[in-house]
């Protein structure tokens, strides 16, 4: 059976070189530039929402393998969500990279479990959740942008 880690590692090289949604979107309704210094990862997340419900959302820009397919697997999950739901998946999501999660909690995460070896890496972390932070500061309604130092 193979390591579940390489599983992991796979995944992530996957969506660093292949990103999903990632485009600029036409008719967005909020737009965030999130800026990670440490190394140098900058995004812009682009969200669509309808409601309560973040109908679209896609990203651009460039940065680390984690950063970048840590972004590409939240478009790919929140597509669909309420903001609420999105919310909540934020904090789990931030649990989960910082090592707080519980094991229950991790298999309910689906493929953002991927990213749970982060914790072992602390400096990464704010790779991981540059995107989330975006998407945060979108949903509460601020377009200022978002930098993690
Ligand atoms: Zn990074």
């Amino acid at each position: 059976m193979p390591n579940l880690r390489e599983l992991y590692q796979e995944l992530i090289l996957e969506h660093s070189k292949h990103p999903r949604n990632y485009r600029v979107l036409e008719g967005a309704t909020h737009t965030v530039e999130g800026f990670n210094p440490l190394c140098g990862d900058h995004f812009t997340i682009y969200l669509e929402t309808d409601g309560e419900v973040i109908r679209n959302i896609t990203f651009q820009g460039s940065g680390c393998a984690i950063s970048k397919s840590s972004a590409s697997v939240m478009t790919q999950v929140l597509k669909g969500k309420t903001k609420a739901e999105a919310e909540n998946l934020f904090h789990r999501f931030h649990d989960l990279v910082t090592g707080k999660a519980r094991d229950n909690s991790v298999e309910a995460l689906g493929k953002l479990a991927v990213f749970s070896g982060v914790s072992e890496f602390p400096v990464r972390v704010k790779c991981a959740t540059l995107a989330w932070h975006a998407l945060h500061e979108a949903l509460a309604g601020k377009s200022a942008g978002v930098t993690t130092e």
